[in-house]
């Protein structure tokens, strides 16, 4: 007889068991008798019978019970329950159970073997279905996971042939993919480097910064410089559940573009100072040699400002082409707020003018930085100044200092027009004018520029919280003289 067919009997003796003995081994099942509750436990630690039958009393315990316990351990284990007695009670129970089946007196030998084949059939079909189950639903399991493998190395593929860098890190920024690109950039061919903390394997700063203060809500973009002149647009995304994500686009090109209009135009900015400077001395001379008419001194002071137009727009040129140069390297300790009181002071008549409210805001302590005071003071000059000029008459201006760890963040805000928001990073490039100015407000589109150029000689950032209709606020960033 085959080992699954062992039999347990965990009944007390009498004359019942005798029979059941007598039957099943004429019927050639293997059978274990178990005698109390110690040895029933031992008995189905060491094998896992086909059949059990339980008295519904055993050694002095309810075999309900220890047929729940078995099925706890063993849930697809044919059990039958003996009984004295037959009553609708116990039909119930045994089906709460989850007991395969009963048998009571009177029993014939037949009777008993019939039961117990046909509760074991029962228990083999019920097998047969569970393990047909697990057999169908590994093979979806399997399917389900060679699709998403081939997705994955679909994604890799595609990432990895991608023209920009990408990196993507987990919420403690290990490395979990790096494509080809960035194994160049960063000269990296060989190194195993996914799963490693992304500063240990790329020690660069510009990039450390970006993903520092990516993190604080800071910064989005930076520009990672390298040695060698490649310079490189880098732009953080926070990817939910996993951590970040930086691609980064080779814009050295782009650069050296910038780099080559720029000279030109400092060059032709240079050669016009000289003659520009000739007209306005020789039409200071006209009056001195001749009495003019009404009309030609008219004439002569359009022409004047004019020039002298001229002359400041090629002078912020130049002061443009100074700063990007770096040409600007004076630096000593300055008090900002110092400053902000001085261009305030200036500008006073322009506020009052206007009848604009002015509020300024700069706490107690002193925020001293290590800076060229001539080109601060020109960066606040022409925020103060901007705001002066867009907000219309009545409206508020509000100039704000204050330091935060190691930096200090002037914030100049107005109720002005507002700039919309796909203009809002453009207005810091030379010569842009946005498109929401009201009435004729004369500018160059240059002072923002400077702003930019002078903020980014000092190491600090400058960007623009605007809504049209509603106000610009400028905020500056500069790191603290220590
Ligand atoms: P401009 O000489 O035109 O003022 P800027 O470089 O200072 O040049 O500013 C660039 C553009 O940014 C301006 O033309 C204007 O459209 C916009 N702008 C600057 N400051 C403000 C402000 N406070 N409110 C609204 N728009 C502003």
């Amino acid at each position: 007889m085959a080992k699954q067919d062992l039999i347990l009997l965990a009944m007390d003796p009498s004359p019942s068991l005798e029979l059941l003995v007598k039957a099943l081994r004429a019927s050639n099942f293997d059978l274990v008798l178990a005698h109390d509750r110690g040895g029933l436990d031992k008995l189905t630690q060491n094998s896992i019978p086909a059949l059990a039958v339980i008295g519904d009393s055993f050694a002095g315990q309810d075999g309900f019970s220890i047929a729940a316990g078995m099925l706890e351990r063993f849930p697809t284990m044919p059990i039958v329950l003996y009984s004295e007695g037959n009553s609708p009670d116990l039909a119930m129970k045994v089906l709460k159970t989850g007991i395969t089946g009963y048998i009571h007196p009177p029993l014939t030998m037949e009777e008993i073997v019939e039961e117990i084949r046909r509760a074991l059939k029962r228990a083999r079909t019920l097998g047969d279905w569970v393990r047909r189950e697990v057999k169908r639903t590994t093979a979806s399991l399997e399917q389900k996971a060679r699709i998403s493998e081939s997705e994955r190395v679909k994604l890799e593929a595609i990432i990895s042939n991608i023209q920009d860098g990408v990196l993507v890190l987990d919420e403690q920024h290990h490395i979990l993919i790096a494509n080809q690109t960035i194994y160049e950039m960063f000269s990296l061919d060989g190194t195993p480097i996914v799963g490693k903390y992304v500063k240990d394997i790329i020690p660069n700063a510009d990039l450390s910064a970006l993903i520092d203060r990516a993190r604080d809500g800071i910064l989005k973009y930076h520009e990672i410089n390298f040695d060698d002149g490649r310079v490189f647009n880098a732009q953080y995304t926070p990817l939910a559940r996993i951590g970040s994500a930086v691609t980064m686009q080779d814009i050295s090109y782009l650069k050296e573009i910038d780099r080559l209009k720029n000279e030109f135009v400092h060059t032709v900015s240079h050669d016009l100072r000289s003659p520009l400077t000739a007209i306005l001395g020789y039409m200071e001379l006209i009056e001195r040699v001749g009495s003019l008419n009404d009309s030609q001194r008219d004439f002569l002071n359009r022409l004047q400002a004019s020039v002298q137009h001229m002359t400041s727009l090629v002078n912020e040129l130049l002061d443009v082409g100074r700063l990007e140069a770096g040409f600007d390297t004076r630096r000593e300790v300055v008090d900002i707020s110092n400053l902000f009181e001085y261009s305030l002071t200036v500008f006073d008549s322009q506020i009052r003018k206007k009848n604009l409210r002015l509020t300024v805001d700069h706490g107690d302590t002193p925020k001293s930085l290590r800076a060229n005071p001539i080109r601060i003071r020109q960066m606040i000059d022409n925020l103060i100044g901007n705001a002066i000029k867009y907000t219309p008459p009545g409206g508020d201006i509000r100039v704000s200092i204050s330091s935060q760890e190691n930096q200090v963040i002037l914030q100049v805000s107005d109720s002005g027009p507002g700039i919309p928001p796909d203009e809002q990073n453009r207005v810091f490039e030379k010569f842009y004018r946005a498109s929401n100015r009201p009435g004729n407000v004369e500018g160059s589109g240059l002072g923002l520029a400077i702003v930019k150029s002078i903020v980014e000689s000092h190491h600090g950032r400058v960007w623009v919280e605007s809504k049209v209709g509603v106000g610009s606020t400028f905020i500056v960033l500069l790191p603290v003289h220590e």
